[in-house]
Parts: structure tokens; sequence; C-alpha cells
């Protein structure tokens, strides 16, 4: 992996990469989010429910902007190789917490076609939580193809392959704190 001097552009896999959203603006959003999430929840002892591996930066960063008791875990599911999605979900690595009456809030690195959490609030919504609402931080709108009500979206961005923030092109590319954009 490559990066330029000024930080613009990135090389992964020989692919490259124009920086998109900087790591002041995404520092500046979550606080937002994280207020918001403070204001709704307060009392509430919400449970972020964090989607593996991409969120987990994300999730960090989340759960530090919300100033009122929340328990964090994390689950894996997998549904994406490379730049384009397989269309297929399995749940890798499974719940090992009551749901019952808590409130959840899911915690995603990327909504895409909307596959993934579509699939996912179905199973949830047999453990019988209080209330369930979704948070993104990337969301390519032009791109959902499952009806989803999201709650809370950090950036609405155009239908091309990111990376950086803890978004991976195989494997590459997690720890950039930036947000940047496959160069077509
Ligand atoms: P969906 O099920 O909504 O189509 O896809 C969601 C998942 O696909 C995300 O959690 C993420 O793992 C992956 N994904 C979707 N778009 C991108 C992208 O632009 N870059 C990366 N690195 N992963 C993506």
């Amino acid at each position: 992996m490559t990066q330029s001097i000024d930080n613009q552009l990135v090389t992964a896999h020989g692919k490259q990469f124009r920086l998109m959203i900087s790591a002041e603006e995404i520092a500046a959003k979550v606080a937002e989010i994280g207020a918001e999430i403070t204001e709704k929840y307060a009392g509430k002892k919400p449970l972020l429910l964090s989607i593996l591996n991409g969120a987990f930066m994300f999730a960090a960063d989340l759960s530090r902007a919300i100033d009122t008791d929340l328990e964090l875990t994390f689950i894996k599911l997998a549904s994406y190789k490379g730049t384009g999605s397989t269309g297929k979900v399995e749940t890798v690595l499974g719940l090992d917490m009551d749901l019952t009456d808590r409130h959840i809030i899911i915690v995603e690195d990327i909504i895409d076609t909307g596959l993934t959490l579509h699939n996912f609030l179905q199973a949830l919504e047999k453990e019988s939580p209080a209330s369930v609402s979704l948070c993104t931080c990337f969301f390519k709108s032009e791109a959902l193809k499952y009806p989803l009500s999201i709650d809370y979206i950090g950036f609405d961005i155009p239908n091309k392959f990111i990376i950086g923030y803890g978004l991976d092109y195989d494997g590459l590319g997690r720890n950039l704190p930036a947000v940047y954009q496959l160069n077509e």
C-alpha cells in the first residue's frame, strides 16, 4: 500500500484511490451523531451492536461520543468479497447476549444494497428487543435495493467503492484515518 505525500491518493493492490472524506470531517460527524444518540437514549442503556470487521473503528469512535450508559458488542456477518457484492449473507460470529427488551442500535460501517441488514433485521426481530435503530457511517443511497429505515447516517456517498476508516480492499486500507474512493 502506498500513499502520496499530500495524502490525496493511496494505492492498494495496484488500484488507486482518491481522498473523499477527511478524518476531521468524519470526527465532526461522529460527534454530531453521538450527541443525538445521547439525547435520545439517556437512561435507556442502549446496546450498540456493531458489525465486524468494517465497523470496528466507527463503533470505537461513536461509543466514545455517546455520553450515557451503554453496552457495546460485536457480531460478524459476511456478504462481500473484493469490490462487488456476492449477494450472500452468512452469520460468522453469532450473538451471545439476551436481546429481550433491549434498545438496540445497529452500528454499521456502510450500507450498500442493504442486503446484509435486511436479512439481519429479520433475525433480530425474533429476539424481542424493545427497539431497533440503524446507524451507519456511510450510505450509498443510489445502490439501496432492500427497503431499510436508517435512523442515523454519517455520509450519503456516491455508488463507488471506498476504503479507509475501517473499510478494506482485500485486507488493505482499514487503518486509514480518512476515506478514499476508487479512482476510475
Ligand atoms: P450491503 O449488504 O448493504 O450490500 O453491503 C454491506 C457490506 O458490504 C458492508 O458492511 C461492507 O462490508 C461491504 N461494502 C459495501 N460497500 C463497500 C465499499 O464501498 N467498500 C468496502 N470496503 N466495503 C463495502
